[in-house]
């Protein structure tokens, strides 16, 4: 299977051209750096990549099977609509769409096959079922808050894993999260309002991604947390995610947004 990837000069971007480069299963068909870029591309293990990477990504999708974007909101737009045309399967890992660009990636989804994960960790798979379990069971009486910390260089807040897990504090309890959550606190703000998901955001360092979930009752408080410490682990993930959707689209030719619950049967 040829994997290109999209934005391969990035942090994620770097973890996926190793990845790819190690992997059996995956053949790297090169990757688009941003136009200007250099196209020599090194790794954290001291490897470096030149061959098949520059700033064509139309080039890229023709010669792909599957194509994989970490890169910002307005660059994976772009990808979209060449995903589109080409009738490629794209795994998205991009974070921080705006509800238009959702909306445009949720149609997208009618014409190709997308993988979109906010995180692509098994543990944060896992997370997010326990968490929605934890929030039908013990309901809006434990006040549920989401703790996020990310590196210094991370432009969108909160997480877009936050926001996952929001959604599925939200989902168990069978409320709506856009009318729920509460992103900001300053000042004078008053009691807790009953039954919002609150977020909190701290940055720093070279943090590659730490979340909790607290349901905070009385006299008692349930506290899940993940810690990623190498970003090597989404990179993994999306790698076996595009495998899974490459497959599934050689196989019967149908479109749909799919999630990492369905590459793992969760
Ligand atoms: P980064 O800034 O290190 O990398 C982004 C790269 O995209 C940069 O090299 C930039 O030059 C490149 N780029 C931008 N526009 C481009 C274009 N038109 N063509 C080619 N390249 C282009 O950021 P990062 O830490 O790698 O994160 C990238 C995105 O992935 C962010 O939205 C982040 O939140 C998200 N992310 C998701 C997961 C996950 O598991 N889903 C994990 C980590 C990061």
């Amino acid at each position: 299977m040829k994997i290109g990837i999209l934005g391969c000069a990035g942090r994620m971007g770097r973890a996926l051209l190793a990845e790819v480069d190690g992997s059996s299963r995956a053949l790297l068909s090169g990757g688009t750096v941003r136009p200007g870029a250099s196209p020599l591309v090194h790794t954290a293990d001291g490897r470096s990549f030149a061959d098949s990477i520059d700033e064509d990504a139309a080039a890229l999708f023709a010669r792909s099977d599957v194509l994989i974007d970490f890169t910002s909101p307005k660059a994976s737009l772009d990808h979209l609509a060449l995903a589109c045309s080409h009738e490629k399967p794209l795994v998205l890992g991009t974070t921080g769409f705006t509800a238009d660009q959702q909306a445009d990636i949720d149609d997208a989804a009618r014409t190709i096959p997308i993988l979109q994960a906010a995180n692509f960790s098994l543990g944060i798979s896992l997370l997010s079922s326990l968490v929605r379990q934890a929030a039908r069971a013990l309901g809006p009486e434990f006040d549920a808050e989401i703790l996020e910390m990310h590196h210094r260089h991370k432009v969108d807040a909160p997480s877009g894993t936050a926001l996952a897990l929001g959604r599925a504090v939200a989902m168990g309890r069978g409320v709506d999260l856009d009318e729920m959550s509460e992103k900001l606190r300053d000042g004078q703000i008053g009691p807790r309002v009953p039954g919002r998901i609150g977020f909190a955001t701290l940055r720093g360092g070279d943090v590659v991604g730490e979340h909790q979930v607290i349901f905070a009752g009385m006299g008692e408080r349930l506290v899940l947390s993940h810690l990623a410490s190498d970003r090597q682990i989404f990179a993994r993930g999306a790698v076996h995610a595009a495998l899974w959707l490459a497959t599934r689209w050689q196989e019967d030719q149908t479109p749909g947004l799919f999630d990492m619950a369905d590459v793992l049967g969760l």
